[in-house]
This record gives structure tokens, C-alpha cells and sequence, in this order.
């Protein structure tokens, strides 16, 4: 699994940040302090980390520097938005500087851009029986291929990404149609009764009442 850092002394931005990526299927630590983050970074392995530049003790530039020597990549997440701060973020070898107030989808997709820059992504996963081989969008379930159209496996993907979760249609529809949803949930449906039958997930993907649908997995 994913493991990324967060180092935040605002609490409200921390869980925002940590809940979204905890959504998306990271796994996250989050520190209020540099010293606090320098510690984690010294006893645990991450494969990015999100760092505020004004925090308590150790600043983030100095928290860089210890990330750099681990060799791993670094997004500042800050309220410094004047351009000097910028520049000497990205100079000191920050993959990303977003500046805040942020909107949470773009520090998403910024994520996921640094995390495929360092090939830090899922090539294949396993699960209830089929292989899923992420690059080649390909399914198979022992010998047989499932045949799946873009939407369909994009809808598997975050399926599988977000097991045992109840996910609102409406999570569901932005996240793989990627535009807002007006409320067509037989859109959602469709698609979901088409993987289901087709992945043999009739079992596991189950309706949950009023919200969506929920990817069962012991
Ligand atoms: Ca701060």
C-alpha cells in the first residue's frame, strides 16, 4: 500500500488532507510538528510526503532536506503563496508547491501525477479472484478475460481502492465520470450492474440504502 506523510499544524487542513487520500486508498501519517515529522520520517517508509512550510520547530525546508536524503518526493502544501517562497520551494527540489486555500480535488491529481512520476502506483492487484493489471487496463479471472469497458474498470478500480466503504453515488460518478454529478444515478447503476455480472461481483459489490454501493472484502 501507498504510504504517505503529512506534516500539518492545523489540524482542520490535516484531517481534510488525510481523510481524502485515506478515501482514495492511501495509507496515511499525519505529524503537527517538524520534529514530530522528522521522527516518522526516521522510523517509517513513505512514498511521498505532504508538508506545510510554517510548522512548529523544524520548518518545512528544513523537512525537505531530511526527505531528499530518503529519496522521497516532497509536495508543499502552504499558505507562503508569494513567489519567492515558490521558487525557493521548488529550488530546494519539491516536486509541487499548492498554495492555500487549495481545492482538495486538485491536491488529488497532484498527488497522483507525482506518484506515477515515481512509479509509486499499484501495477496489479488481486482481488476475490480476479488480477487486475492496472497499466494494460486487462482483468482475468484464472485463465478467462473479463472484458470491461473504460468506465467499468474505472468503476472496479475504485471499488477495490475503497473496500468496505459506503460510496455516494455521487462520489462515485464525479470520481469516474470526472464531472459533476446532476443526479443521474441510473448512470451509476447501469454500470454497476454490468461489473457486478460481468466480475462475478454480485456478492461483494452490495447496495447500501440511501448512499450508493459498498465493495465488501474480508
Ligand atoms: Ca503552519
Amino acid at each position: 500500500m501507498i504510504r504517505i506523510l503529512i506534516v500539518e499544524d492545523e489540524e482542520a487542513i490535516a484531517n481534510l488532507v488525510r481523510m481524502n487520500l485515506v478515501k482514495a486508498g492511501y495509507e496515511c501519517h499525519v505529524a503537527a510538528s517538524g520534529t514530530a515529522g522528522a521522527d516518522r520520517l526516521a522510523e517509517c517508509q513513505y512514498d511521498l510526503c505532504i508538508f506545510d512550510i510554517m510548522l512548529p520547530e523544524i520548518d518545512g525546508y528544513e523537512l525537505l532536506e531530511y526527505a531528499k536524503g530518503m529519496e522521497v518526493p516532497v509536495i508543499f502544501l502552504t499558505a507562503k503563496g508569494e513567489t519567492p517562497d515558490k521558487v525557493r520551494g521548488l529550488r530546494l527540489g519539491a516536486e509541487d508547491y499548492i498554495t492555500k486555500p487549495f481545492d482538495i480535488l486538485e491536491l488529488m491529481a497532484r498527488v497522483d501525477t507525482v506518484l506515477r512520476r515515481y512509479r509509486k502506483t499499484e501495477q496489479e492487484l488481486d482481488v476475490c479472484g480476479l488480477h487486475i493489471d492496472i497499466p494494460s487496463r486487462r482483468v482475468t479471472k484464472g485463465e478467462q478475460e473479463i472484458e470491461l469497458t473504460y468506465k467499468e474498470f474505472d468503476l472496479l478500480l475504485l471499488f477495490v481502492r475503497n473496500p468496505n466503504v459506503a460510496l455516494y453515488r455521487e462520489m462515485i460518478y464525479e470520481r469516474v465520470w470526472d464531472s459533476p454529478y446532476m443526479g443521474d444515478s441510473r448512470t451509476v447503476d447501469l454500470h454497476v450492474q454490468r461489473l457486478r455480472k460481468k466480475a462475478g461481483l454480485e456478492q461483494e459489490i452490495e447496495a447500501v440504502y440511501k448512499v450508493g454501493y459498498r465493495f465488501r472484502r474480508k
